[in-house]
């Protein structure tokens, strides 16, 4: 199979002309290029060709995939060099991002991310493993009239077991229609017949790989978890949003003395339940209480008074999923912070997370801060951390996730 006729062109190359301030962002390394800076195009565009970006010289400025259906036009693959996209072209990039991968875990965990869209240079496509099963996320249609050629590649270089396709929302409908693509659907392997058991630093994880959130799980949490298993010893833990109990297991191992998850989905909570069971057999999770609740969280520690916890995570959903919904995230941010830090006794630690690539981390750190410094106990920030090694972000929009940790006396 050629990998230059997976390219849906006809006619003369696509190419395009940018405005000027495009121009500089997509040489600075932004990956994006929406439709409303596109100065000039030869010719209409089909979904998932190649197009190449020219400069106001006439030099090669970048390529990418287009996506005629989408405000965000054009996805960068490659900017600065001209290079020629064929098979070999794509096995190196994938090969890159496994080399990133290299040494960073051992047989203790088995799930991660292998390939984070943007920032490894495979815009709008995430690529989990999960033991031996491994899940590809599509974020972009562009990928769709190529996606029998990743899978190849995939296969060959990684030899999964399974193979599971996830789609976001938005291009479920096009993927069904034009491509006979569904979300959750198996490329290779047999269905599994519940979710995948995996390890994350030596502890067990379920993950539904066929129709939970993300791919499953949150595996960008990993290096979050570790820090508060190493400051749960002794505490009583509150786990507030904790979809299958992640944090929770991280706690008990590090010694806390109980664990509450507080979750509004009875089947996060379930899955969290099922996750604690499998690791019983560890001496800390065995002595280690759980309960569960099941609430909205802003209600429920708004309402609670009485009750005081040792160490609180705080992990929403994402709080502003438009730039339009940016200060009333920080706002909410600021609340859920104030409401936790009352629910926390005297030397107690806060862990307060955000997933809004449209809130800044200093706009968050200064939220939660803010909510702190109202609270009128002293406090102390012990930490704030960014994205972990498994999921690079190299431009500013990538920068989703940020925690900060304080004790409060
Ligand atoms: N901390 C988790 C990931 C959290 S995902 C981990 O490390 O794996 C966000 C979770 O928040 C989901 O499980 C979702 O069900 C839950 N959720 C969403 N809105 C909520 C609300 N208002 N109150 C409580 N839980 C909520």
């Amino acid at each position: 199979m050629s990998w230059s006729a997976s390219t849906p062109t006809s006619g003369p190359r696509l190419h395009l002309r940018v405005t000027a301030s495009a121009e500089s962002t997509l040489r600075a390394g932004h990956p994006w290029l929406y439709a409303q800076s596109i100065r000039e195009q030869n010719r209409p565009g089909k979904l998932g060709e190649l197009v190449i970006i020219y400069d106001r010289k006439d030099k090669f400025l970048a390529l990418g995939l287009f996506d005629p259906h989408s405000p965000l036009r054009v996805r960068v693959l490659q900017v600065g060099q001209a290079r020629h996209i064929d098979q070999n072209w794509w096995s190196e990039r994938l090969r890159a991002a496994l080399h990133e991968r290299e040494g960073v875990f051992d047989g203790e965990t088995t799930g991660f991310r292998l390939i984070n869209g943007e920032s490894d240079g495979w815009p709008g496509l995430v690529l989990d493993r999960y033991d031996r099963t491994l899940v590809i996320k599509l974020y972009t249609a562009a990928w769709l009239p190529r996606f029998e050629e990743i899978l190849q590649l995939v296969q060959t270089s990684l030899q999964p077991a399974r193979i599971v396709l996830r789609l976001s929302r938005n291009i479920q409908k096009i993927a069904a229609n034009e491509f006979a693509r569904t979300d959750g659907q198996i490329i290779v392997g047999s269905p599994p017949e519940g979710p995948i058991v995996f390890r994350e630093t030596g502890l067990q994880f379920e993950s539904d790989v066929v129709r939970g959130q993300k791919t499953g799980f949150f595996l960008d949490q990993r290096e979050n978890r570790r820090r508060v298993e190493a400051l749960a010893h002794g505490r009583t833990m509150l786990n507030a949003f904790s979809f299958s109990g992640g944090f929770s297991l991280y706690a008990a191992r590090g010694g806390a003395q109980t664990v509450t998850d507080l979750d509004i989905s009875e089947h996060a909570l379930a899955s969290g339940e099922r996750n604690f069971a499998l690791n019983k057999h560890i001496p800390q999770v065995g002595r280690c209480r759980r309960e569960a609740v099941r609430a909205d969280a802003f209600d429920w520690l708004g309402a609670n008074t009485k009750r005081k916890f040792g160490l609180i995570v705080l992990d929403p959903p994402s709080l502003a999923k438009r730039e339009a919904e940016r200060a009333g995230a920080i706002q909410a941010y600021r609340r859920l912070a104030a409401v936790g830090v009352k629910q926390l006794g005297h030397g107690g630690i806060l862990v307060a997370c955000s997933c809004s690539a449209h809130v800044t981390a200093p706009e968050f750190f200064s939220a939660v801060r803010q909510a702190a410094i109202a609270s009128g106990r002293a406090f102390e920030e012990i930490a704030t951390t960014g994205h972990a090694a498994d999921h690079p972000a190299t431009f500013e929009a990538a920068h989703y996730l940020k925690a900060m940790y304080c004790r409060l006396d």
